[in-house]
């Protein structure tokens, strides 16, 4: 098995690539008053991945790595994003962002959509979803300021879709997407207990 830190850097980029194509994205760097922006509510700009409107920003050169970002993170981050895209086009751009800065839970659902694109992948790559997963993933959202609330429900919303992902469904466009790249591309990191699609 490739250990996610050894993964082509390659494969990173032409995935990447792909998935921007695909929803008719954008990749950049973080521009630098985005990430002041960033650390005024109080993120640490290296550590995330941000998305307005069509341009999706990394905090690094994708396919290269370093504490933060694993080549695999690189690609479960990138689904998480172009998954965000999907939904700025099915709810509108102006309304989506509207919601996501005036409501915490509409923030949560928006965030949970994207984490469902990671828990596919996370499946896809591992033969499994541990147990873990669906909590650790939720207190993420921490950093995002939601309520005790919207973090409960974010983390039954993962558990719930866990055993769906688990039996192999897919849930997410941008999980579907990547997968289909993925199996076609990438075999070699799916787990050999997946079936390809
Ligand atoms: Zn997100």
């Amino acid at each position: 098995m490739i250990e996610d830190a050894d993964i082509d850097p390659a494969i990173v980029r032409a995935f990447a690539a792909h998935m921007a194509k695909r929803f008719n994205a954008t990749i950049g760097r973080t521009p630098a008053a985005l990430q002041a922006g960033l650390r005024l509510v109080g993120m640490q700009p290296e550590k995330y991945a941000t998305t307005l409107g069509r341009a999706i920003y990394f905090p690094i050169d994708l396919g290269a790595s370093n504490e933060h970002w694993s080549p695999w993170s690189q690609i479960t981050v990138m689904a998480h994003e172009c998954q965000h895209v999907a939904d700025n086009d099915a709810r509108g751009m102006l309304a989506k962002g509207w919601d996501y800065i005036t409501s915490t839970t509409r923030r949560t659902e928006h965030e949970n959509r994207a984490h469902v694109a990671q828990l596919e992948l996370e499946m896809w790559r591992r033969g499994e979803v541990a147990q873990w997963w669906p909590g650790v993933r939720a207190s993420a959202l921490k950093s995002y300021h939601v309520t005790d609330t919207d973090l409960l429900v974010a983390e039954r919303y993962l558990r719930v879709c866990a055993p769906i992902v688990r039996r192999g469904g897919l849930i997410s466009v941008a999980g579907a997407a990547a997968i289909e790249w993925l199996d076609e591309h990438a075999p070699e990191l799916r787990h050999p207990t997946v079936r390809p699609r």
